[in-house]
Order: structure tokens, then C-alpha cells, then sequence
């Protein structure tokens, strides 16, 4: 049976009888047997490429984001999908002091993206990302690369703010940073500004300080970015503005 619309009936069946999302392959079927076949359900599984498919009657799981996904966050396909999505929200311990969440503002074709920490007081009350003393800073900052911030999206790791400022936890940051990565996907920004250690360690996956890591360009899913202090902790030490303004820089020659 290497038929696409028999093997995704046979899925299906196996869905309904055992509950699961494994696959078992019947005899004498082969993923990608029928390469092309559009009805057939992905069945590869998510192994290392380059070695040999699966022997049949072996039990493997499906890829993620195929026909049968059923998760809400990969079928939002608008930044507004994702924003109501974020407000809804009770992924995390967050979602029980938050007044308002914080998804992100922006035009779908911002060409740069900027990504903070999480809300503070300010954006708590508003439901706004950087409008308190912080996101005074960060719109000169913008100003001075000669982008208005009404040009560019501007969003936080975790979407709800941590009780007195705190930095968010390991497990709310697991649970927040899916809906920030869609929010890249979606706008595929020339350049993505990640500011302070919470959002450069989050996008680059890394535990590494912002002293290592910036002064260079990286890349988060293919999109450059570059890496630069919070403007809070400007406001705290002004020996990072001039670095900053470098970073900036780079950021700005790069969307040129
Ligand atoms: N700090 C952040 O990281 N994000 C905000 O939105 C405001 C302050
Ligand atoms: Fe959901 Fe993020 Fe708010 Fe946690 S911080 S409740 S994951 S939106």
C-alpha cells in the first residue's frame, strides 16, 4: 500500500483506534515512496537526515507542522491571530498578575524588529511595549538611526510582566518565546535588534552575556541579528551607550 489517500486512511485509523500521533508504516510501505503524491500525510520522521528510512511496522513519530497540526499558534497567520492569541493566554504563572498582556505593536512590513525583555509597569497598565521611561529611551534610539518606532515592530520575550520586574524564569520563557518566534516568521524582518541578555540568549539559544555576544551579526531562523545592551540598563549605566550606538549602527547598516 504505498497510495497517498490509503496510507493517510490507515493514519487516520490508527489515530481513532490508538489515541496517538505515532505512525506504524504497514508492510511494504516506504515514506517518500511516492514522491510528489500531495494527499499523502507526512510521514517522515524527524531523524537525521541522511539515513535510511525505516524499516516497515516500525512505529515513529509524524514531523510537526503538517496537515494534521492542530496547534493554534502555527495556524495564526496574522499578526493580529497572534496578538488575540497572547491575551488569552494562561500558558504561564505571568498570566495571574498581568493587567493587561503586551503581544507587540507594529506594521506587518516592519523591516526591523525589536525584542526587549518583558512588560514593565507602564506597558502592564497599557497593554503597550516600551511606552514607559525605557521605551522613551528606545524611540531616540530609533529616531536617531532614522527610523520612526511607528516603522518598526517592537515586542518583549514573555508577553505578561513579571512581578516587580523581575527577570523572567526559565519555564516562562519556554512557554512565551513560540509566540514571539511566529511573530518573526510572520514578518520577516531584514534585521531583528535583540535588546538585553534575556532577548539575545532567547533568539540565539545561548547563555552567553551581551559583552560576548554583540559586535557581531547572528542569526535567528535565517534573519540577522544583532545584539545590543536593554535601554533600562542604559538608563542605569551610561558607559553601554556609546557600544549601543555602535550596535544600532550595524542594525541600521544592514536594513540599508
Ligand atoms: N522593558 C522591556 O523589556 N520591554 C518593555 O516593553 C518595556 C521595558
Ligand atoms: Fe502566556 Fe506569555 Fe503571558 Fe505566560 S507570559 S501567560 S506564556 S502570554
Amino acid at each position: 500500500m504505498t497510495d497517498g489517500r490509503a496510507l493517510a486512511r490507515a493514519y487516520l485509523e490508527q489515530q481513532r483506534l490508538l489515541g496517538g500521533d505515532s505512525v506504524i508504516l504497514p508492510e511494504g510501505a516506504t515514506p517518500g515512496s511516492r514522491p510528489g503524491s500531495a494527499t499523502a500525510p507526512t510521514v517522515s520522521p524527524s531523524r537525521t537526515p541522511g539515513t535510511s528510512p525505516p524499516p516497515p511496522g516500525i512505529s515513529f513519530d509524524p514531523a510537526g507542522g503538517d496537515l494534521f497540526t492542530s496547534d493554534p499558534l502555527q495556524q495564526a497567520g496574522s499578526l493580529d491571530a497572534i496578538a488575540a492569541l497572547v491575551r488569552g493566554c494562561t500558558k504561564c504563572r505571568l498570566c495571574d498578575g498581568r493587567r493587561n498582556a503586551v503581544p507587540g505593536e507594529g506594521p506587518a512590513d516592519a523591516r526591523l524588529v525589536v525584542v526587549g525583555e518583558g512588560p514593565g509597569r507602564v506597558e502592564d497598565e497599557t497593554g503597550r511595549p516600551f511606552v514607559g521611561p525605557a521605551g522613551e529611551l528606545l524611540t531616540k534610539i530609533l529616531a536617531a538611526i532614522e527610523l520612526p518606532r511607528e516603522r518598526v515592530f517592537i515586542c518583549n520575550v514573555v508577553k505578561c510582566r513579571p512581578p516587580e520586574n523581575r527577570l523572567p524564569q526559565y519555564d516562562e520563557i519556554a512557554a512565551c518565546a513560540p509566540y514571539l518566534f511566529r511573530q518573526i516568521e510572520l514578518l520577516k524582518p531584514k534585521v531583528v535588534l535583540a535588546m538585553g541578555g534575556t532577548a539575545a540568549q532567547t533568539l540565539l539559544n545561548t547563555k552567553q552575556s551581551i559583552g560576548t555576544l554583540r559586535n557581531q551579526v547572528h542569526r535567528f531562523r535565517g534573519v540577522p541579528v544583532i545584539v545590543t545592551y536593554h535601554p533600562a540598563a542604559l538608563l542605569r549605566n551610561p558607559n553601554w551607550k556609546k557600544p549601543t550606538w555602535d550596535d544600532v549602527r550595524i542594525a541600521r547598516r544592514l536594513l540599508d
